[in-house]
């Protein structure tokens, strides 16, 4: 095994340009390229691609990468390439698919990406009897859990493909998972129990706070005014987005633009692209905005309304400070944003009822919480933090108990 991160080691500086490792990424290089299955579990900004594109270059055989959404595949192509890398993509937004799939047939590949749906056809299986893979890395593999907040049907179907290949390794990858999202990974893929690679979920350098709702406009505003860099504003409805970018633009002469799935996807890619470009401008979002995208200088994150879950709410506030400077991530939310919360309980099936409602318990004891926020966070993940985290709004100023009350009070009306 050392002699194996030796050679890892050498391939971080020559191929990627990195001194060290981060983190955990020694400890899933090690097992994969022993050959161990492995779910990684790491923050994001944590570094989990390398975990799956080192040993692409080390291995014999191609890495065939399972991501969800073709934006995403598209960034790492580019930045795969230009390390070097031999990397493709195998999507219908691809005209160059056969060369793909000579590439990979004549072993020609180190990476090859694809998209679920495309995973699961059998006649992708057969193509992929036809070279030798190195490895199966499944990138977002929350999304194969119903516990998850991003289940997706095709990710069920990478088990039997998986399984046609029994002797080829298994990297699971994922930013937010709790207990139960891990245990539904772990057997949905076929990965061993002593597979899990835990990393730390604390962000140390993003600021948590959550407010009442009383004047959105102005309370962002405000907060546009302490935090002059890029940020990202999450609305709940299409509706919200576009009124709330207005309104933003207006008040504050920056640059404020929307994005939501009901834009013009010209007008979509234009304003994300504008944003990840930009020092200073915010994007006004629904959540379909910003799975996979890499700007490290997300100065804060604002919910004007609640997340779906403490594990979206991670996830979505993770978004801020991936450089390591100070970030903010303040959520305004409304007793009325639970009530509607609840009412679309009654809309689901039977099935799911029981475990939104517990989901959305979850994410009240957060809301109400008069103690430290971070804390609250952490062990919703499963950690043990020993002390309050002194960078969270209850930790900085901490609320009069009868404010606590006055929450729980506005919480239980719901
Ligand atoms: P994740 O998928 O875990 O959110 P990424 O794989 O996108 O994170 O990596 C985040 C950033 O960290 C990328 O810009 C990547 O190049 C960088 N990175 C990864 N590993 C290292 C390392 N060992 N040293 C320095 N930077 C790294
Ligand atoms: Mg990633």
């Amino acid at each position: 095994p050392n002699l194996q991160l030796e050679r890892a080691r050498e391939q971080l500086r020559t191929v990627f340009g990195f001194s060290e490792f981060r983190g955990r990424q020694p400890d899933v290089l090690a097992r994969i390229l022993e050959g161990h299955s492995t779910l990684a579990v790491m923050p994001t900004g944590a570094g989990k691609s390398l975990t799956y594109q080192l040993p692409a270059t080390l291995l014999h055989g191609t890495c065939v990468v399972i991501s969800p959404l073709i934006a995403l595949m598209h960034d790492q192509l580019r930045s795969a390439r230009a390390n070097g890398i031999r990397a493709a993509t195998l999507t219908s937004a691809d005209a160059d698919w056969r060369d793909t799939m000579d590439a990979y047939r004549a072993g020609d590949l180190d990476l090859l990406y694809v998209a679920p749906e495309r995973a699961s056809q059998p006649q992708f299986c057969d193509f992929l009897t036809s070279s030798q893979i190195a490895l199966f890395a499944i990138d977002e593999a929350h999304c194969v859990s119903e516990w998850g907040h991003d289940f997706r049907p095709d990710y069920r179907q990478l088990l039997p493909l998986m399984e046609r290949f029994p002797e080829v390794p298994r990297l699971a990858l994922t930013a937010t998972a709790d207990k139960r999202t891990r245990s539904d990974i772990l057997s949905q893929l076929g990965i061993p129990q002593e597979g899990l690679v835990l990393a730390g979920f604390d962000r140390p350098n993003i600021t948590y706070a959550i407010q009442h709702r009383d004047n959105p406009v102005r309370q962002i505003t405000t907060l546009m005014a302490e935090q002059p860099g890029p940020g990202i504003v999450y609305a709940p409805t299409r509706r919200k987005v576009e009124d709330l970018a207005l309104k933003l633009a207006a008040a504050t002469g920056r640059l404020v633009l929307p994005y939501h799935a009901g834009l013009p996807a010209e007008e979509r890619a234009a304003n994300q692209a504008a944003f990840v470009a930009s020092e200073d401008m915010v994007i006004v979002a629904t959540i379909a905005f910003g799975m996979g995208i890499d700007k490290p200088d997300v100065r804060f994150v604002a919910h004007a309304g609640i997340p779906k879950s403490i594990e979206a709410y991670y996830q979505e506030t993770g978004r801020a400070g991936r450089d390591g400077d100070p970030a903010q991530a303040t959520m305004y939310w409304g007793a009325g944003d639970f009530a509607q919360a609840r009412q679309r309980l009654a809309e689901l099936p039977e099935e799911r009822r029981s475990d939104e409602r517990t989901r959305l318990d979850m994410l009240a004891s957060l809301v109400e919480t008069p103690t430290c926020r971070r804390a609250v966070l952490l062990r919703h993940f499963g950690e043990k933090p020993e002390k309050a985290c002194g960078n969270c709004d209850n930790c900085l100023s901490p609320p009069k108990v009868t404010d606590a009350t006055e929450t729980a009070r506005k919480l239980l009306s719901a």
